[in-house]
């Protein structure tokens, strides 16, 4: 047994070893993804679901790595912010999806996804400013998306930089709702425009009468803030009805659309929206 264990010690110490060498690897090429083209924004549709029309995209961001191929931002985006090469990735995102929508000949929104680690940088505002005027991107039509716990490692900054945004005309939405540690109180302190509820409480919306309850008292808080609510992560047409009769205002998932290149949608390529 005692054998056994120290094996088993030097196997996790060997895979440990792995980890951080792989993350650091990975670390030193995002540094340079941007400016060697490895990265790409793809963008999923945000629709009324009373009307089935679309009101939005979000944005979310590709990296094509030349030897690995496609690296999942959930591994990637982690790894950019303790490293901090999250500033320049996330400026590109900002940029880019600005740029793209502004081309659009219909005033739909964007959202993008802005880490912590941005929302802390004291130039923060500024840039998103100048990507405004730049772009010539009408600030009611950029959304940003944050999750709370980008705002409570120094919630005090984090509402200052939320105000001074919301002075440009842009509007904040709470990412992935209900997963971190007080959603209820985070809403209250922070000047939110508008609640994504996570995928996760979604699936399984029209099965699970839990799951149902949760969703239905997310609405309910919505209604009573005065908050639109915008469900994400919507795969059936038996979660789209659910979230129909309950009157959520928008969804956004697999089902109105993956997350795709911006032609597919685009008028020239006979795509299904004309933007
Ligand atoms: P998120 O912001 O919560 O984005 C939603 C994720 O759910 C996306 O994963 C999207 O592709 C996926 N999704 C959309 N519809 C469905 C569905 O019907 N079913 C399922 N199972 N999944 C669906 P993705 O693109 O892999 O991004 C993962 C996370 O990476 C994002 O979660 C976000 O936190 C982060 N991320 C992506 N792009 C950016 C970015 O530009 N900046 C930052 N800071 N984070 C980003
Ligand atoms: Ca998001
Ligand atoms: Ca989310
Ligand atoms: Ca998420």
């Amino acid at each position: 047994a005692k054998s056994e264990g120290r094996g088993t010690y030097r196997f996790f110490e060997a895979r440990m070893g792995v980890e951080v060498r792989e993350r650091r690897l990975l670390e030193h090429d995002l540094r340079h993804a941007v400016a060697r083209g490895e990265m790409h924004l793809v963008y999923q549709p945000q629709t009324d679901v009373g009307s089935g029309a679309v009101i939005g995209f979000e944005a979310l961001l590709r990296w094509k790595h030349p030897e690995r191929g496609f690296v999942s931002p959930a591994l990637f985006i982690p790894i950019a912010e303790e490293s901090d090469a999250i500033l320049q990735i996330g400026e590109w995102v900002l940029r880019e999806a600005c740029r793209e929508a502004a081309s659009w000949t219909q005033p739909l929104s964007i959202a993008v996804n802005v880490s912590a680690v941005q929302i802390h940088s004291p130039h923060f505002v500024g840039l998103v400013h100048e990507v405004l005027l730049r772009t010539g991107l009408a600030p009611q039509r950029l959304e940003v998306e944050v999750t709370e716990t980008a705002l409570i490692s120094d919630p005090n900054r984090a509402l200052l930089t939320l105000r001074q945004l919301k002075s440009l005309g842009l509007r904040i939405a709470m990412d992935d709702f209900g997963t971190g540690y007080s959603s209820l109180s985070n809403l209250r302190s922070f000047p939110f425009d508008k609640i994504k509820i996570d995928g996760s409480f979604v699936r399984s919306v029209d099965s699970n009468e839990q799951t149902a309850a949760i969703v239905r008292s997310v609405l309910g808080l919505g209604r009573g803030l005065g908050l639109p609510v915008l469900a994400e992560g919507v795969e059936t047409e038996a979660e789209l009805a659910f979230l129909a009769t309950e009157q959520c205002h928008a969804a956004q998932g697999y089902l109105m659309g993956r997350p795709s290149p911006i032609a597919q949608f685009a008028r020239h390529t006979h795509g299904t929206i004309p933007l």
